[in-house]
């Protein structure tokens, strides 16, 4: 059973400062991942709610744009505020609808993205909305109206790192969420109340991508799209902006690379590389699913990265000694269980977990964290992001080698560097064409820019250039 409490409320969109009901005549049932059953029945949005929502952003645009910079600061203060007071019940949620651990839930999954939060205080102060170049002014303006549209992997996180830069630029937003994790974004969208967020500045319409998502890209009325998400949606997404011209921010998906340099402290990259695997169950965007290893070091590093899956305990996600969580949804474990079964077929060698269920854990989309070593790049689990606590350890025969291989996917979003030499390692980590690279570990930073080279992206989120995402640039040339 599960602790949840939701109000009715909670299952409407909310549109112009309210909630609201659905042309819809049917709904979408949100599931806990772990228990298998019904959280709550939510509004299966049609193209017509999401219109509705758009007309009320465009209502209230001009005014939240034309509200001074440090109202708008004020409004983000309550936020943050308000984020921190109604921690526990945003972090239940998402323990409900994503499956994410208990301390998972609100020290990642909340606690990161009320971190992202502030972090708009400190950069709003620093980012300049007008300068001088010669005689010229140059204005940041607000994109306009602008629709958000999320997954459900991190949903609060990756929400408030777009809605908190697009309201700071004093833009109004229509957010959708993913259909599977609905719940914590209607959460959100009261609490946005409760900071005096003038009504129709932030608007929640819930629904499947293809018919919600689909008319928010469509709709004349929004400026600008923001999606995270996969491929697929993704070059749905810049199709559809590209006929009326949109402008269109892309986070998408990725196949990442932990490369360990032969002076490296070998036992510590694998292990900081498998926990970064089973960060969330293994479904992060940035997850290092390839650890390139030199060649005579294969086995051991197999050995190593064996023993710390092994010591990973899947379970029910409100039971403190779990610390892997269910994986989001059937159709999920269906997937990343075929990806083991090929991994195994293609030839790579097996050596922690399978695609076996789990013991003891008959309810719930539970899976096994699995190492395989001797993987090739032809393979598929080389190649596919598997979105799954699943590593592939390959080898390489020089640095140029791994270079070569990190960089042999359509994907670049994110990887890791590890040598005893930091220099060195910071060069081989340059060479990588990705959007962010970690160097011996070095921590998250939530002031510096993410995203995607190649397929896993357009555009940056976080820090500054999170913010300039959702301007306009105007200069105005003044008399002499
Ligand atoms: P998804 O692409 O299936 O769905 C993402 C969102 O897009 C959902 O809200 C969905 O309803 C919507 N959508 C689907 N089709 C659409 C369409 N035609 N038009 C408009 N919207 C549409 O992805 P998912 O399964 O929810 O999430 C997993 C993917 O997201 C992975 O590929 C992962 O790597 C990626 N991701 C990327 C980042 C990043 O920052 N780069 C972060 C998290 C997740």
């Amino acid at each position: 059973m599960t602790t949840l409490d939701i109000g009715a409320a909670h299952t409407q969109h909310w549109i112009g400062g309210a909630w609201a009901r659905s042309d819809a005549s049917g709904g979408i049932d949100v599931i806990d991942p772990s228990t298998e059953l019904v959280l709550a029945t939510v509004p299966a949005g049609t193209a017509a709610d999401a219109h509705r929502a758009v007309r009320a952003a465009r209502a209230a645009a001009p005014g939240w744009a034309r509200t001074p910079l440090a109202e708008r600061l004020r409004f983000l203060e309550r936020l943050v505020r308000r984020l921190e007071e109604r921690a526990e019940e945003l972090a239940e949620t998402i323990t409900a609808e994503v499956g994410a651990p208990s301390l998972l839930a609100r020290r990642a999954h909340v606690g990161l993205a009320t971190g992202i939060a502030a972090s708009y205080l400190d950069i709003a102060g620093r980012f300049e909305f007008e300068r001088m170049i010669g005689n010229s002014l140059v204005v940041r303006e607000p994109a306009g109206v602008v629709a958000t549209i999320t997954p459900w992997n991190v949903p609060l996180l990756l929400t408030l790192q777009k809605i908190v830069p697009a309201l700071m630029a004093g833009c109004a937003v229509v957010h959708k969420p993913s259909e599977l994790t609905p719940l914590n974004a209607l959460l959100l969208a009261e609490i946005t109340a409760e900071c005096d967020l003038p009504p129709g500045v932030f608007n929640v319409v819930v629904g499947e991508g293809p018919v919600v998502g689909a008319a928010l890209t469509a709709d004349p009325g929004v400026d600008l799209v923001s999606f995270t998400g996969s491929v697929r949606a993704g070059r749905q997404v810049a199709q559809a902006g590209a006929g009326a011209l949109k402008r269109v921010h892309l986070e998408l998906g990725g196949k990442s690379a932990s490369i360990v340099l032969a002076d490296a402290d070998l036992a510590q990259a694998v292990r900081a590389t498998v926990d970064q695997v089973c960060f969330n169950s293994g479904q992060a965007c940035l997850q290092w699913s390839r650890l390139l290893v030199p060649a005579e070091r294969q086995e051991e590093a197999a050995e190593l990265a064996a023993q710390a899956a092994a010591g990973y305990r899947p379970g029910p996600p409100r039971d403190p000694g779990t610390d892997l969580g269910p994986l989001v949804s059937a159709a999920a474990l269906q997937r990343v269980r075929g990806y083991i079964t090929q991994g195994i077929t293609e030839g790579a060698r097996l050596v922690a977990g399978g695609p076996e269920p789990v013991a003891g854990l008959d309810t719930g989309y539970y899976v096994r964290p699995t190492v395989f070593t001797g993987v090739s790049e032809s393979m598929t689990i080389a190649r596919e992001e598997i979105f799954g606590p699943v590593l592939a350890i390959m080898s390489y025969s020089d640095e140029a080698d791994a270079v070569r291989i990190a960089n042999d996917t359509p994907y670049g979003l994110h990887g890791a560097v590890w040598g005893g030499d930091l220099d060195r390692a910071t060069a081989v980590a340059r060479q990588i064409r990705t959007g962010q690279v970690d160097v011996n570990g070095g921590p998250f930073n939530l002031l510096a820019p993410f995203g995607g080279y190649k397929q896993s992206g357009i555009g940056r989120e976080c820090g500054v250039e999170g913010l300039e995402s959702f301007c306009e640039i105007k200069s105005m040339q003044l008399p002499d």
